[in-house]
């Protein structure tokens, strides 16, 4: 257990950086993350649903969006920002590269690469009265791309896969076996239906380009221009695909349709397809086979528990603060950093 002489001893960290009920990270007196609080800055880490809560509070209130490039854009694209209040977010959105620096108020702020869904970010706040450096990972994977936010005072973590239990020795296998179950899918059906979330489905297509599948994919209407603009401004490149209201694709024989993860459950068990859908929750196997025509593949964009560990190991923060308001597993990641020695507390609730 972590003493609370510790805490107690990080009582000024602890004035600096909040995680409060809004689901806000809020670091010193200037700077909002990933969800609403009063103040200038709002910055988004990754376009999904529960980064960007409150946003278009935020748009109202404050004078700064910043995000990356690709983040600012989807943000839009897959309709987080309220119809009426996109030429305000037009104008208050700041784009900031990684590794370039934005003042605030005599506050530093740097995003840094988090390798989780494409325009993903960490954050870096140097906060200028008290001098206190102040990462925060949002949500990441820990590859050789994702950057390590090293000997910050303060360090905010995600704890998707928190618990001990959480380790995916297989990971690393995963990509090969999407391939070759899609190719197996496309040898004996000639359709293959995934059901993924936004940004899975983009990582999904990338491992099938690179594994060698060309087979177009066919998407819904908002990852359809999502994907459109990743390849046109931002140089991405998923090989042929097209709309899902568009008949041209039936003259293929063979393609690869992704669905929303919510319409898995109206999959039609028919013999004219196969279904793969792709999860991120814990899964103690690579993949099942649940029936005749469905395969579940555990294709996870977070650290897994060892990599959570890794991640504080390498950084090596005087204060761990837990992102207890988003799910995972805080307690259980508390436990575990505590037990190694890191100063470790989670918020909202500071259990
Ligand atoms: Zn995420």
């Amino acid at each position: 257990m972590t003493s609370p002489l510790c805490i107690y001893r990080y009582r000024d960290y602890l004035e600096q950086v909040k995680v409060i009920e809004t689901g806000a990270i809020v670091v010193g007196k200037s700077i909002s993350i990933d969800g609403f609080a009063e103040k200038p800055v709002r910055v988004i880490t990754h376009a999904h649903s529960d980064h960007v809560i409150g946003l278009n509070e935020s748009i109202k209130y404050s004078k700064y969006i910043v995000a990356t490039p690709i983040t600012l854009d989807l943000a839009e694209l897959l309709g987080y920002v309220d119809k009426d209040l996109l030429p305000l977010y037009r104008l208050k959105s700041t784009p900031l590269d990684y590794h370039k620096v934005l003042r605030i108020n005599g506050d530093e702020l740097v995003l840094l690469n988090a390798d989780h869904i494409p325009g993903s970010t960490q954050v870096l706040v140097e906060l200028a009265e008290p001098k206190i450096r102040v990462g925060y990972t949002g949500d990441f994977k820990l590859t050789n791309k994702t950057d390590i936010i090293e000997s910050p005072d303060v360090l905010v973590i995600e704890s998707t896969y928190g618990n001990p239990l959480y380790t995916r020795p297989f990971k690393d296998s995963v990509p090969q076996i999407l391939v070759d179950i899609v190719l197996e899918g496309l040898i004996k059906y000639k359709r293959v239906y995934i059901y993924a979330y936004h940004g899975k489905m983009q990582e999904a297509m990338k491992i099938l380009r690179e594994g060698g599948i060309s087979e177009p994919f066919i998407l819904p209407d908002k990852v359809y221009r999502a994907v459109r603009v990743l390849e046109e401004k931002y140089g991405f490149n998923y090989g042929s695909y097209f709309k899902d209201n568009d008949v041209k694709y039936n003259e293929r024989s063979r393609f690869i349709v992704f669905k929303h993860f919510n319409l898995a459950k109206t999959r039609r068990l028919n013999g004219m397809g196969l279904h793969i859908v792709l999860t991120g929750r814990y899964t103690r196997e690579p993949y099942i086979k649940v029936d005749d025509y469905t395969y579940v593949v555990s294709l996870s964009d977070h650290a897994d528990f060892n990599d959570l560990v890794g991640y504080v190991e390498r950084s090596n923060p005087q204060l761990v603060i837990i992102d207890g308001f988003r799910p995972g597993e805080a307690g259980a990641l508390k436990e575990a950093l505590s037990k190694k020695g890191f100063c470790t507390t989670v918020l909202p609730g500071g259990i």
